[in-house]
């Protein structure tokens, strides 16, 4: 894969229905219209411009609002992005995890701003605990209630598994940190879906090892 093809699959997101979806609750501000957007966005990938601090982890930039406030903007696609100041790099989020970062954070956050620049749609605390929440619950359910079904944690998505009629492969990962990390004790565990894990590894500095199993079944 080029470089080029590298930092599309990073930036090309498009959410033509959500954008349609925000002018129509902009002109007419409705619950129903709230919730046909808000149902959209649970399942969608949106962009935030973010800096690396000096851990070299990247971190959100904030934008600056009236009286001292804070807002997490958010991106429907890059064409939303102003040209000035260009960001150090822009992150591909699912935006439950963006919520989810303000929602840990909602502190220091004011609210999140939705294509500040053109559209300018802002959540606030209450919407954005509301959305955490829900999903929390979501969650509780599919564990209870769907035995064969996981959730991506990368987009949010259920991924039937086996033994589901419709059952799809994901990836388990479960990690024990040990004593020489920075999370000694805690175990990290989570499912990646087949497309999220191809969007992954795509942005892997070095491919993974790939072996075909020769042997017919
Ligand atoms: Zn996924």
């Amino acid at each position: 894969m080029t470089d080029q093809e590298k930092e599309n699959l990073t930036i090309n997101v498009r959410n033509e229905e959500i954008e349609e979806f925000i002018d129509t609750y902009l002109k007419e501000n409705t619950p129903q219209h709230l919730n046909q957007l808000v149902v959209k966005l649970r399942t969608s990938r949106i962009l935030v411009p973010a800096s690396l601090n000096e851990e070299k982890k990247p971190v959100p930039c904030l934008l600056p609002g009236p009286e001292n406030t804070f807002y997490f903007p958010l991106y429907t696609s890059k064409e939303h992005i102003p040209a000035k100041p260009r960001s150090e790099l822009v992150l591909n989020l699912p935006f439950l995890a963006a919520n989810h970062m303000v929602e840990q954070h909602i502190d220091q956050i004011d609210g999140i701003a939705i294509n500040p620049f053109t559209q300018n749609l802002v959540f606030k605390r209450a919407l954005i605990e509301q959305i955490a929440e829900t999903n929390q619950e979501t969650n509780r359910n599919m564990t209870d209630g769907m035995q064969h079904t996981v959730v991506c944690n990368c987009c949010g998505q259920p991924i039937p598994v086996y033994p589901s009629p419709e059952a799809a492969e994901c990836m388990e990962v479960t990690k024990k940190w040990g004593y020489f990390s920075g999370k000694d004790g805690e175990t990290h565990r989570f499912h990646i879906c087949e497309s999220c894990y191809d969007a992954w590894i795509a942005t892997f500095a070095i491919a993974p090892e790939v072996t075909e199993d020769t042997e017919l079944v």
